[in-house]
């Protein structure tokens, strides 16, 4: 991985944050569609396996079911990992069960294992990454939903374990439902604007409860 290339954590964080708010007080979902799914994974190419292609990339049907079960997997261990605060609003009512959450995840990583590849820039330093071991040959569309869930799947579990899950925070600003990681002990929303949405809302309240 580069260093330009964004953090491939970053890549489960993106998947979750397909589901938004649409600024009407509703849920608006970016992957609702092959065609949402293809610019998606246009727009995260560089934190995607190269053999998947992803700046050429054409979702179908069956990949965005695949992708779409991958992110319900994520969004249910992304409401454990928040415990004990609130999950997403967004779907908080309708959640996997932890343990099919997992497994789902586990399934998709198995699919296409990876092996650790060196690289050496000149002037840096070695680095090693996992790339997906994928066997010549297999490059029709069935192989690419196996790659991409996978990478997604590999991005999931490496964040899972590692040290941003204790970061991670549903923000609960009115109308937002993203998960983001808190960069700074006291802060509690998203970004700035769900900040000030969340103090005009308890401005309100307050002038209810008085008056
Ligand atoms: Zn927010």
């Amino acid at each position: 991985m580069s260093a330009s290339a964004p953090h491939p954590t970053h890549l489960t964080l993106a998947l979750a944050a397909t589901i938004r708010h649409d600024g009407h007080g509703g849920v608006a979902d970016e992957l609702d569609t092959p065609d949402g799914l293809t610019a998606w994974v246009r727009a995260h190419a560089a934190a995607l396996p190269g053999a998947l292609g992803a700046r050429r990339y054409r979702a179908d049907e069956s990949a965005l079911e695949a992708v779409r079960g991958v992110r319900a997997a994520v969004r249910a261990l992304f409401a454990r990992a928040v415990r004990p605060g609130e999950p997403s609003p967004a779907d908080a009512g309708r959640l996997l069960p932890l343990g099919e959450a997992v497994a789902r995840l586990n399934e998709a990583a198995a699919r296409v294992p990876t092996v650790p590849v060196l690289s050496w820039p000149r002037g840096g330093d070695p680095v090693v990454r996992d790339a997906p071991a994928v066997p010549s040959g297999r490059t029709g569309a069935a192989a690419r939903v196996e790659l991409l869930t996978a990478a997604l799947a590999h991005a999931t579990l490496a964040f899972l374990a590692g040290p941003d899950r204790q970061r991670l925070r549903a923000c609960h600003a009115p109308r937002c439902v993203r998960y983001f990681l808190k960069d700074h002990p006291r802060q509690e929303w998203c970004k700035p604007s769900c900040g000030n949405r969340a103090r005009v809302a308890r401005h309100h309240e307050r002038g209810r409860d008085t008056a």
